[in-house]
């Protein structure tokens, strides 16, 4: 049983409205999801593909043919684009145009494009006329993770559809996974799973540590663990994100403590009530600059230890003389 849609988390308004569009035979050609990365939106393209081309039933069987091939993506009706390098070019365009030209095959073909925001201005004026006029039992699914982000001339042809982060229900119906897990994943899946790992709360106790040798002078520097974290860039950033969200619950905490991504780690938070809203401020952008310096190939390990080395001057005038 191949049943694509019975994989799909939330989204449930979305499907339904288009299983009936579906059936009703009032499905758009060309159609825009955006939303956020990493919740699903080209799992629901599949799950309409199927139901589109299934061989019996409407709501895709789910074990025919037809089926079976566009779940394992070997489907003849089935043609999927995603950027090469920099963004989707002229020729993957023309690949498009070439498929939808042919004889369909089944009950209908569907083209899915991911990050169609990388579309370039070459390849989007390719596709400009069959997106406007797709032939006959054909299907676009534009993937993106905003309107904005489209191309005005190519957005401006499609249906849009909007999708949300998923909720706290569709993240874990049934899996034991950590509260903080689920809400430091804001809603995406690609984060669940990563955070998941067993290597994510190693990570997480690294960063713990970073954080509370800040403000705490008997704790030694950390110049290892920088050294340490910073061998790997993925590590990095994961460590600055999770630096971002102590910040963010500990000025969360002074006002409702039920909004905290990691409720479990308040006791270490106590003693860094007194800091100040605006250093909290300031501290939160250095994190943010720490960021992008790593997104950018700046020496990581440098830019960590003059973060470290900068925060803990501005804490320590605040630690010292609460108040
Ligand atoms: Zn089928």
């Amino acid at each position: 049983m191949a049943k694509i849609i019975e994989k799909i988390r939330g989204h449930k308004v979305q499907l339904k409205r288009f299983s009936e569009r579906v059936q009703d035979e009032k499905l758009g050609q060309t159609l825009l999801f955006v939303g956020p990365e990493g919740i699903g939106k080209r799992l629901v393209a599949k799950a309409i593909a199927q139901s589109l081309v299934c061989e019996i039933s409407q709501n895709a069987c789910g074990s025919c043919g037809a089926c079976t091939r566009i779940e394992k993506e070997q489907s003849e009706s089935l043609l999927l684009i995603k950027p090469t390098g920099t963004g989707i070019k002229v020729d993957q365009a023309r690949d498009v145009i070439h498929f939808t030209s042919l004889k369909t095959q089944g009950q209908a073909r569907c083209v899915i494009i991911n990050d169609a925001n990388k579309l370039n201005h070459q390849a989007a004026n390719a596709l400009l006329k069959t997106l406007e006029e797709p032939p006959e039992k054909t299907y676009f699914f534009l993937i993106a993770p905003s309107h904005q982000s489209v191309l005005m001339t190519i957005r401006s042809r499609a249906q849009v559809t909007r999708f949300g982060p998923l909720d706290q229900s569709d993240l874990s119906p049934n899996e034991q996974i950590p509260q903080w897990v689920i809400e430091a994943s804001g809603g995406r899946l690609d984060r669940l799973g990563f955070l998941s790992e067993p290597e994510s709360l190693e990570i997480r106790k690294r960063a713990l540590a970073l954080f509370m040798s800040l403000t705490d002078s008997n704790l030694s520097r950390p110049f290892e663990t920088i050294k340490e974290v910073c061998k790997d860039k993925t590590e990095a950033i994961q460590i600055t994100r999770l630096l971002q969200q102590f910040v963010r619950d500990l000025a969360v905490m002074k006002y409702d403590a039920t909004k905290m991504i990691h409720k479990d780690l308040r006791p270490h938070f106590e003693q860094m009530q007194k800091l100040s809203h605006s250093s909290l401020d300031l501290l939160f952008l250095h994190l943010k600059e720490l960021e992008r310096d790593i997104e950018r190939h700046v020496d990581r390990t440098l830019s960590m230890e003059e973060f470290w080395l900068s925060g803990r001057k501005e804490l320590s005038k605040e630690t010292v003389c609460p108040g």
